[in-house]
């Protein structure tokens, strides 16, 4: 339920050691004069008291890069490692495929950085995604929604594009630099930002980059500290982590697992893999809206549930969640009473 009034602003509680947590940003490993792009990385982590549960959890507010998601490091990351490993050339194109957040960051990133650059995006994809490349001036490749061994998937055109102009797939579902890149930065930032006391990251899947970036990055600091890559019932990511067969991938969760294991994913140094079915990871961002003030996408009330379970089970878990993005993109789905309705989803 929601907080009494003004128990916040009472409250002497803090995540990490009663002292507060740092305010001033964590250096990027991109440094950046750009008034815009030193805007990516350096966001919050916030306090989020679940009642009746033991365990401290704390929220990192991916959502407050520029274009509202954790994909902003990785399209910057990339892009500069490329660049500075002589693999992106000034006048070559950047090509990339996405459904989702990383359409938008891409956008961004070479709006600023100059570069031309092409997105492949499924047909289904939301007009507010697609509204930020069509904005920030990308040319958008509309494909439709095929299997990924057609030669119209969204993926395989943009591989096409990148060798028809000479251009450079950034390939996020299989490039090393994703999850490398929340090595070298989410992971440090977040660690400082706890004061290295946290004993469980909590992490959405889909590329399994952000996951595996951090989870290798704080296994190193200690191995004490326990992952758990979160993913959607029926997105079979779990399947592909436990060995087990996988069901139909069906989730209407964005962002989350599409349905397999990724050269992505460094299971290796993710603990554990829970699986949360779409209608309590709705309910869980519609609570975190309505009793937290926090507005978050599914594939972060699916990873807050996952920590409710934990901070039950373990009042003395120090919980990192890493919300992946934020909530305004979803007022016409998660948040609309109808929309949830005709899914059959509770609306609490
Ligand atoms: N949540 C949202 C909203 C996303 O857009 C993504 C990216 N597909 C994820 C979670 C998963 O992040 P990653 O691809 O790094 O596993």
């Amino acid at each position: 339920g929601r907080p009494a009034p003004g128990s916040y602003a009472a409250s002497t509680s803090d995540y990490s050691t009663g002292e507060a947590r740092p305010t001033e940003r964590v250096a990027s490993p991109y440094p950046t004069d750009d008034p815009i792009l030193s805007r990516i990385g350096g966001t919050p982590l916030v306090d989020y008291p679940e009642s009746g549960t033991g365990g401290d959890i704390a929220l990192k507010l991916e959502m407050e890069n520029p274009t509202g998601s954790m994909k902003d490091r990785i399209a910057l990351g990339i892009i500069r490692e490329l660049a500075d490993d002589g693999r992106l050339a000034a006048d070559d194109v950047v090509v990339e495929a996405s459904s989702g957040n990383t359409a938008g960051a891409v956008s961004l990133v070479t709006n600023r950085l100059g570069y031309d650059s092409v997105l492949t995006t499924p047909a289904g994809t939301s007009a507010q995604k697609i509204g930020y490349v069509r904005s920030l001036g990308s040319e958008i490749v509309e494909c439709p929604n095929v299997d990924s061994d057609d030669e119209r998937h969204y993926r395989t055109t943009a591989k096409r594009i990148a060798s028809e102009r000479n251009g450079v797939w950034l390939d996020q579902y299989s490039n090393q630099l994703n999850p490398t890149v929340h090595y070298k930065w989410t992971g440090p930032e977040l660690w400082e930002q706890a004061g290295g006391d946290v004993t469980h990251i909590v992490c959405p899947m889909g590329t399994g980059g952000t996951v595996s970036g951090i989870a290798r990055y704080v296994t190193e600091q200690s191995s004490d500290v326990h992952v758990i890559g979160v993913d959607a019932q029926q997105s079979n990511i779990s399947a592909s982590f436990y060995g087990t067969d996988p069901g139909p991938y069906d989730t209407d969760v964005e962002g989350l697992g599409k349905g397999h294991e990724l050269p992505t994913m460094w299971f290796q140094y993710v603990d554990e893999v829970r699986s949360v079915d779409d209608e309590r990871a709705f309910v869980q961002t519609r609570r975190a809206a309505a009793d937290h003030g926090v507005l978050v996408g599914g594939s972060t009330g699916a990873a807050l549930a996952v920590a409710r379970d934990v901070a039950s089970d373990q009042p003395d878990a120090r919980i990192v969640v890493i919300g992946c993005d934020g909530g305004e993109q979803y007022f016409d789905t998660i948040f609309d009473d109808s929309w949830m309705q005709e899914r059959g989803y509770r609306t609490e």
